[in-house]
């Protein structure tokens, strides 16, 4: 019964990305078929260049917690 209150929670990660010629770092939603070290093709925000390389991918996790305790 529980579980499918539970499945409702989409979790969607996040895609680190840095710029191979600038290396600055930007972040997006992941999209399927993204691993770590994986180039691809991303606009830099900051050059334009449109060569990225994922550096990693993290779960933001919702602060479930932190509402529990400051009751
Ligand atoms: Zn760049």
């Amino acid at each position: 019964m529980f579980s499918q209150e539970r499945a409702k929670k989409i979790v969607t990660p996040l895609t680190y990305l840095r710029c191979l010629e600038c290396s600055t770092v930007n972040s997006r939603p992941f999209r399927e078929g993204d691993y770590v070290f994986k180039e691809v093709e991303e606009k830099c925000p900051k050059c334009g260049s449109s060569k990225m390389k994922i550096i990693g991918i993290y779960v933001k996790e919702e602060a479930k917690e932190k509402r529990k305790s400051k009751l």
